[in-house]
C-alpha cells in the first residue's frame, strides 16, 4: 500500500499519520521530520536544509529526492509506505513515479486533506510537539493536560522554529499554493486522488481516510 498524504502545512497530515499507523502497518515517512532530525544532528545535509526551512522555502529537489530514494530502499518499505510532505513539486512527483516504476510499483492513493487557508495560520502558530516522542498538540484545539508537558511521556513540548514567525508561516502557505497544490491535478490524472475535508474533528477526518484506504 503506497500512500501519500497531501495538504497545506497545518492541514493535519502528521496528526492523521499517527491514526493511520495504528490501522495500517506501513512506515510513516515525513520529509519534514527527517530534515528536522538532520538539523538537530548538525549533519551537512541538515546545515544545508536549515537555511531553506528557516525561510519557509522548499529544500532543493535534488537534496529532497535523494533523501526519499534512500529511505524507500529500506526493508520496512517493501510492503508500502505513508509519505507525508513529499512530493511537494512536480519534479519530486516524477522522481517518485520513476523510483516506484523501477520496482514495479505505483502510488496507490493520494489523500488530499483540504482545509481553508483562513484556518491554517491558527493551526500552525498554535502547534506544539513533544521533544521526546513527537506527539503533536494544539494549544487551543488539542491542548495537553498540563501546559508544556506531554500527556504520553511527560516530555517537554516545544514550538517548531518555522511556526513562530508569521512571515515564515505565510511564506510556507504561499509556497504550497505556488508549487505543491498543482500535484492534486497530477494525481487526479493518475486516478488515485482522494479528497478529504480536513476542517472537522480529527476522528471524523480519519474515518474518511480509513474508509478510502480500505478500498485499496
Ligand atoms: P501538518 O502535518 O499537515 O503540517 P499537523 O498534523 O502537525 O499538520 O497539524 C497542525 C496543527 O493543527 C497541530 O497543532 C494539530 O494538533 C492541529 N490539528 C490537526 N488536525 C486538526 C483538526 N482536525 N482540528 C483541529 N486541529 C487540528
Ligand atoms: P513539514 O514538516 O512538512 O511542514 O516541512 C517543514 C519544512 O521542511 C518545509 O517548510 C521545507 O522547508 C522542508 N521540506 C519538507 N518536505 C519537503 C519537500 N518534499 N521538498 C522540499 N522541502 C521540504
Amino acid at each position: 500500500m503506497n500512500v501519500i498524504l497531501m495538504g497545506p502545512p497545518g492541514a493535519g497530515k502528521g496528526t492523521q499519520a499517527e491514526f493511520i499507523k495504528t490501522a495500517f502497518p506501513i512506515p510513516h515517512i515525513s520529509t519534514g521530520d527527517m530534515f528536522r532530525v538532520a538539523v538537530a544532528e548538525g549533519t551537512p545535509m541538515g546545515i544545508k536544509a536549515k537555511e531553506f526551512m528557516d525561510a519557509g522555502k522548499l529544500v532543493p529537489d535534488e537534496v529532497t529526492i535523494g533523501v526519499v530514494k534512500e529511505r524507500l530502499a529500506k526493508d520496512d518499505c517493501a510492503q508500502g509506505f505513508l509519505l507525508d510532505g513529499f512530493p511537494r513539486t512536480v519534479p519530486q512527483a516524477e522522481a517518485l513515479d520513476e523510483v516506484l516504476g523501477a520496482m514495479g510499483r505505483q502510488v496507490d492513493a493520494v489523500v488530499d486533506i483540504q482545509v481553508p487557508a483562513s484556518i491554517l495560520l491558527e493551526r500552525m502558530t498554535g502547534r506544539v510537539t513533544c521533544k521526546a516522542c513527537k506527539t503533536v498538540y494544539h494549544l487551543k484545539f488539542s491542548p495537553p493536560a498540563q501546559a508544556g508537558v506531554c500527556d504520553h511521556c511527560q516530555g517537554e513540548l516545544v514550538q517548531r522554529s518555522d511556526d513562530n514567525e508569521i512571515a515564515v508561516v505565510e511564506n510556507r502557505l504561499k509556497v504550497y499554493e505556488e508549487q505543491t497544490a498543482i500535484l492534486a491535478d497530477y494525481y487526479k490524472n493518475q486516478g488515485c486522488l482522494v479528497a478529504v475535508d480536513g476542517n472537522r474533528d480529527t476522528k471524523e477526518v480519519f474515518a474518511d481516510i480509513k474508509a478510502a484506504l480500505e478500498k485499496i
